[in-house]
């Protein structure tokens, strides 16, 4: 890919979301720890953390999005490759932060917004401009990928294209022609994944689920053509399995997630510190389909998302320290 010339900033940004104290939390009378000092940082245990915006609980949907997630839609229409995670541990606010309540306009996450924004730029572009979109969706689950939209492709492998880009090969790829196709692609994703498995809430919170929208566009006289690829993934839990009691399959399943975890925080923060080689790519099949659209030319967006209450304050501190690593 060519340097930027667009001056955008590139690299990788931290935004931290702490989510409203839950019922549970509510009734179980826990405590609200985190203090805001300033508008980017966040402060637990007496230790200040520095991001490039803090989220509080009363934050909005549209908020979020406005500051963390809008200017990557110039991005990809600029024919750049980018990156979203939302991390953090079970319960955090990923999905609520990504997805959100899709079809609501108030609690619509990241994902619906950035889609309906994609298609509203387009509607307003150079009419000699022609736009192929296309959405996959998989998930992995112990290190193993599964296509949403095709509930018989079960162990999908990464390949290498001429370029020696990783690609997931054989995963499915619907072209979309409006936002309302990429909702529904989102909810048949969603349906064949709970079909598959017993309990969702245990399965998402074991599994990295990853939407990619690719926009290529053609000029119709010149024939140039320009591709953006967004990732945008939704990460297993990041809370400690206790070694205790886990065995068998449910350790193995920790293993796994522990591994790709640990992998995506070194490259990021290998990313961030601008190291060049070494980066491990390889260690994990999430950062290994994600090489291309991770540093280079590409910006990568982390979200960690954290609970407040006291009860969960060892797993954000965890949380925030990630994130501080990722910066
Ligand atoms: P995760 O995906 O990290 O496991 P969820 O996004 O499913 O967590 O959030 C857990 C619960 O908390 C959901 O019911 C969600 O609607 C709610 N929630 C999360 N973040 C917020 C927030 N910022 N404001 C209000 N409710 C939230
Ligand atoms: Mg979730």
């Amino acid at each position: 890919m060519e340097p930027r010339t667009d001056g955008a900033e590139c690299g990788v940004q931290v935004f931290c979301r702490i989510r409203p104290l839950n019922k549970t939390e509510e009734k179980n009378a826990d405590r609200f720890l985190p203090k805001f000092p300033s508008e980017d940082s966040i402060s637990l245990g007496g230790k200040v953390f520095v991001f490039d915006k803090v989220f509080k609980p009363n934050t909005t949907q549209e908020q979020v999005y406005k500051g963390a997630a809008y200017h990557i839609v110039q991005d990809v229409l600029s024919g750049y490759n980018g990156t979203v995670f939302a991390y953090g541990q079970t319960s955090s606010g990923k999905t609520h932060t990504m997805e959100g309540v899709i079809g609501d306009g108030n609690l619509s996450g990241i994902i619906p917004r950035i889609v309906a924004d994609i298609f509203n730029h387009i509607y307003n572009m150079d009419e000699n401009l022609q736009f192929h979109i296309k959405v996959s969706y998989y998930e992995i689950y112990n290190e193993k990928i599964r296509d949403l939209l095709d509930p018989e492709k079960v162990n999908l492998s990464i390949h290498e294209d001429k370029n020696r880009v990783p690609y997931v090969k054989g995963a499915t790829e619907r072209f979309v022609g409006g936002p309302e196709e990429v909702l529904q692609a989102i909810e048949d994703g969603k349906s064949n994944r709970m079909v598959a498995v017993t309990n969702m809430n245990e399965h998402s919170s074991r599994s990295h689920s990853v939407f990619l929208i690719t926009v290529k566009q053609e000029h119709q006289t010149t024939k140039k053509q320009l591709t953006g690829k967004l990732y945008l993934v939704d990460l297993a839990g990041s809370e400690k399995v206790s070694k205790t009691g886990a065995q068998g399959a449910v350790l193995e399943e920790a293993k796994n997630i522990n591994k790709s975890l640990t992998a995506l925080g070194i490259v990021i923060s290998a990313l961030a510190e601008g190291t060049k080689s070494h980066v491990p790519y390889r260690d994990s099949k999430l950062t290994r389909i994600l090489q291309e659209s991770l540093g280079g030319n590409s910006r990568t967006t982390v979200i960690i998302c954290a609970s407040p209450s006291h009860f969960n304050e060892a797993e954000t501190k965890s949380t925030l320290l990630f994130g501080q690593r990722a910066k």
